[in-house]
Parts: C-alpha cells; structure tokens; sequence
C-alpha cells in the first residue's frame, strides 16, 4: 500500500457514515449522489502565502476555515450546504500526520453543518493549497446579489472587523484580544440564518461579508445597478475591537469597513419589514444592523453622524493585488 491509498483509506474511515441520498462516496473514480430540485455549486481555495501563513492558526483550524469559506458562499444564497469536494496541494515534505489534521478540521467542519465530504484529490505542489467545492441544496428562493432595489435598506448579520483586527493581534504576537483572534482562526459562518433570510421574498439581495463591508456592499450595487449610502456610526463595535483601535492606534472604522474575513452577512430589504428582520435576528441572538440605504444614485457615499465621511482608497481585501 504506498502513501496515497493508505491515506484515502483513513479518509474514508474518517469521513463517517454517509447519508441516504449518497449512493457511492470516496475511494472510487467517482462519487454518486440522488438529488432533486436546484443545486448550488461553489469552489473557495486557501493557498499558502497568499490566503494564509503558518504559525498564524493550527493546522486543524485551518481545515475548519478551507470548509468555513465555502459554507459562508452558501449562506449568502440562502443554501444548504451538502456535500465537498477536497483538493490538496501538498509540498513534498508534508508529512501524512499534518495532512490528517487538516482533514481532522475539514470533517469538524463538515459535521457541524451535515456536510458529507464525498471525494476529492491529492496532488503534490510546490506550495500548499486547500481547494473545496461545496455544492448545497438551493432554498426556493436563493438570493443573489443583483437583487437589490432602489430604498432598500442595508442590514448586516454578525459584528465586521474582529478577523482583521485578530490577525494584526496574532501577527504582533499581542497578548489578549482573545475575541478578536477567535474570528480570524474560527469563523463562525451564518448558515441557518442565511437559509431563514432566503425563505423571505422580501430579502431581495445577499452577499457574505469575506473580502471587507464596503467591497461586498460594492459588489451588490454594481450588480444591481445602484449606489448606497452608509451611516458608518451605525456600526456596532465589539468592545474588544475599539480597546484594541485605542491601544494599537489604529482607525476602528477603517476595519470595520474594509477588513475582511468576518463572514457576516450583508442584504437589502424594504424598510417596512424592518421589524420582521430584528424578530427573525435580534431575538435569535443575532448581532443585526441597519447601516444605510440603496440609492438610485449610483457610487458609495459614507455619512459620520450625518456629516460626508470620505471613502477609504481600499475598499477591502483584493487577491490579486
Ligand atoms: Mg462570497
């Protein structure tokens, strides 16, 4: 048995008792699945160097996070998410122990959501890359981010600019902010409540909060032809986050707004639903914000209690740059 196919059997153990609907999973060609009605499909990879550096998480916590991604894309659509594909790009020296903890974290991952990892791949690569495609179970309604209508207002589910802040924390090595580094190594995705917001036909756009606030709320108004306008003091502040702007020097807003990695979730609906929203949300113990409205004026224009704030030159977080 050489290296590879020991390592698949584990997988396989490990990968638990599959679900009824999973006819074939891993170890052969391919996987077999039953389905009825609409599939959704996406595909998040994290790359060594570019997406993650070592020493900044575990390797367990880093499974959980190359699954997380993925989960959140399916929250924003109001999914459920079903199944996983599991690619690895693995340097040479990469012992077979650090692989199954990776896989440790994927499975963790996956239990906490019914997600059943079906197959995958093992290839060798000059750096390390976890690459997963996730394909879920699409609401009746799934929401994109075109849909958004001219008055909408702008809610946001989950607290924005921990991860970022966190990451700056273990990068320092600071002590503390245990809040703050908790939202970079575990994300805590929002899918429940990404599938309770798409059974609303109200809920007319969504997008998950990955690359920073104001480059997703970008993505929503170019898709959807529209502009918006923020309050930026309508943000709420975990208080971990102002204590560490105060200590650090650094611009709270400027996280919130465009530090990314929080994946919350952003969407728009009419304002005479507001109070559906907070009962659905705030009384699920759900941090939830109105930060602004849609505008037919096209462009982000940003408000410091009522006064023109001006737009930060990043917007966020830009993989290619
Ligand atoms: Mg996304």
């Amino acid at each position: 048995m050489n290296l590879e196919s020991s390592l698949i059997t584990w997988i396989q153990k490990k990968s638990g008792k599959l679900s009824s609907a999973v006819k074939l999973g891993i170890g052969d060609d391919c996987a077999v699945v039953k389905f009825s009605g609409d599939l959704i499909f996406t595909k998040d990879s994290l790359v060594e160097g570019t997406h993650f550096k070592w020493g900044y998480q575990t390797l367990f916590q880093l499974g959980r996070k190359a699954l997380a991604v993925n989960l959140s894309d399916v929250a924003a659509m109001g999914g459920v998410p079903l199944y996983a594909l599991v690619e690895l790009g693995i340097p040479k020296k990469f012992s077979q122990e650090k692989i199954k903890e990776i896989y440790r974290g994927i499975f963790f991952e996956a239990k906490t959501q019914a997600t059943t990892i079906i197959g995958g791949n093992i290839v060798t690569s000059a750096c390390f890359w976890i690459s997963i495609t996730l394909i879920g179970k699409s609401a009746k309604h799934f929401v994109t981010r075109s849909g958004a209508r001219s008055h909408d207002l702008i809610g946001v589910a989950g607290y924005l600019g921990l991860a970022t802040a966190g990451l700056h924390s273990i990068k320092r090595g600071l002590k503390g902010y245990g809040v703050l580094k908790k939202a970079y190594q575990k994300p805590c995705v929002l899918v429940g409540v990404g599938s309770v917001l798409a059974q609303k036909r109200w809920v007319h756009a969504m997008i998950d909060v990955s690359d920073g606030f104001l480059k997703d709320l970008n993505h929503v108004c170019c898709q959807s032809k529209l502009g918006a306008q923020i309050e930026i003091t309508n943000l709420s502040i975990h208080p971990q986050l102002s204590l560490w702007a105060k200590k650090n020097n650094k611009n709270v807003f400027h996280a919130l707004l465009s530090g990314g990695e929080d994946y919350a979730l952003l969407f728009t609906f009419p304002s005479k639903h507001l109070k559906n929203i907070h009962k659905l949300l705030k009384n699920n113990g759900i941090l939830f914000n109105v930060l602004g409205e849609i505008t037919p004026k096209k462009g982000l224009f940003l408000t410091q209690k009522g006064k023109p704030h001006p737009l930060p030159k990043c917007l966020g977080y830009d993989h290619f740059s």
